[in-house]
């Protein structure tokens, strides 16, 4: 190594450093549904919807996060408001880009004591089932977008130390994070993933089931957030008492006549139309348990299975996996902010962060 050479790269780690100093490290959770980011010292600063609106031709970016999902649906020709993580994969990497860098851009804009020039340190939460050369590209997103750092941890992982669990012990924990558009179910032990099930059936297969309900029973055509209101407003999954009397009004277009045309839904009748979608996730949560070894059966029958994510919101989901398990179910505090929160400890935790991570960190 020249001497030249050895000065540049000293010049370069000094100012990394220095500019390291004036940046606010973030932990970011890149959800199907939503994307939160959690700031160093100062907690989760941005909740949006994982939205992104640009023109088709050009791929220039119009909006990110709400503005681009009120524009989903109501897009003229030229103009596209697309997601780009789809079914817990990255379904569009530009789009996906273009989050990182507008958010990691976004929380060095806001503070005026901070470097323009961002350089934090930054984690971020990706569904487990994504690919290598998947995570390699969010990685290098994050580097393009200025980060000086850019670790990966998978959801499941986040969401259970953002609930606080000791996943660091010889003690098996599982974990369901229902997200927008997977279910991720996982079983951990001494700071890794024993076991793991990324299912493709979550939020948003549950607002479609009420979009079908809606279309076969009444004839009535709802849109995409029409049913996400009725699922929030009445959605359940068991009947219990204290939500038999709920009831909604939903507005949509009379399949018959065309004409726009309200109904009242109840609880019991919606309950009925998430019963298959849910079913299939305790399904596939009774597998993971079948497959898990014994020992750690033995502990998450003792210390309970922990819910997060969105989905976990659906009134009486954890009664209901209770009860199909023989476990105890307990749903973690603010359930979408589990991975995010998860991310963010792990700003102040190296040595779990070396333990966690997947693949290698890129700087
Ligand atoms: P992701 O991690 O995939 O971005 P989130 O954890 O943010 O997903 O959860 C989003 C999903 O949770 C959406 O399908 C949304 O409809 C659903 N959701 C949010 N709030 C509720 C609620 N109160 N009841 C039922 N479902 C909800
Ligand atoms: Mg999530």
């Amino acid at each position: 190594m020249t001497i030249i050479t050895r000065y540049v790269i000293m010049q370069t780690l000094m100012l990394n450093t220095l500019l390291g100093f004036f940046s606010q490290d973030m932990g970011i959770d890149l959800g199907t549904a939503n994307t939160l980011v959690f700031v160093k010292g100062k907690g989760i600063l941005i909740r949006e919807p994982s939205y992104v609106a640009r023109h088709k031709r050009s791929g220039s970016v119009l909006a990110i996060g709400s503005e681009a999902k009120l524009m989903a649906g109501k897009t003229p020709e030229a103009i596209e408001a697309i997601r780009p993580l789809r079914d817990g994969v990255i379904a569009d990497f530009d789009a996906a880009e273009a989050m990182l860098d507008y958010y990691i851009k976004l929380v060095h804009q806001h503070s005026p004591w901070v470097s323009r020039v961002p350089r934090p340190r930054v984690i971020v939460g990706i569904p487990s089932g994504v690919t290598e050369v998947e995570r390699r590209a969010v990685q290098e997103a994050a580097i393009e977008a200025g980060a000086r750092e850019a670790y990966l941890v998978e959801e499941p992982m986040a969401a259970a130390i953002g609930a606080g669990l000791p996943i660091d012990e010889p003690q098996g924990q599982m974990i369901i994070d229902i997200g927008g558009g997977t279910t991720e179910i996982a079983v951990l032990s001494l700071g890794g993933i024993v076991l793991n099930k990324s299912l493709r059936i979550a939020g948003d297969e549950l607002t479609e089931a009420i979009i079908h309900f809606a279309r076969v029973k009444y004839g009535l055509l709802l849109g995409d957030a029409s049913a996400e209101e009725v699922k929030i407003a009445v959605g359940s999954a068991t009947a219990d008492p204290s939500h038999k009397e709920l009831q909604t009004v939903v507005r949509g277009r009379d399949l018959g006549s065309g004409l726009p045309k309200s109904l009242k839904f109840s609880a019991s009748e919606v309950r009925e139309a998430l019963s298959p979608t849910l079913q299939s996730i305790t399904r596939a949560v009774m597998d993971v348990l079948e497959e898990t070894p014994p020992e750690l059966v033995a502990d998450i029958l003792q210390h309970g299975i922990t819910m997060a994510g969105g989905g976990s919101l659906i009134r009486g989901i954890d009664k209901m996996i209770a009860e199909e398990t023989k476990m105890p179910v307990w749903i973690t505090d603010e359930p979408m902010a589990a991975v995010v929160r998860g991310c963010g400890k792990l700003l102040s935790d190296d040595r779990l962060l070396r333990k966690v991570k997947v693949g290698a960190r890129l700087r």
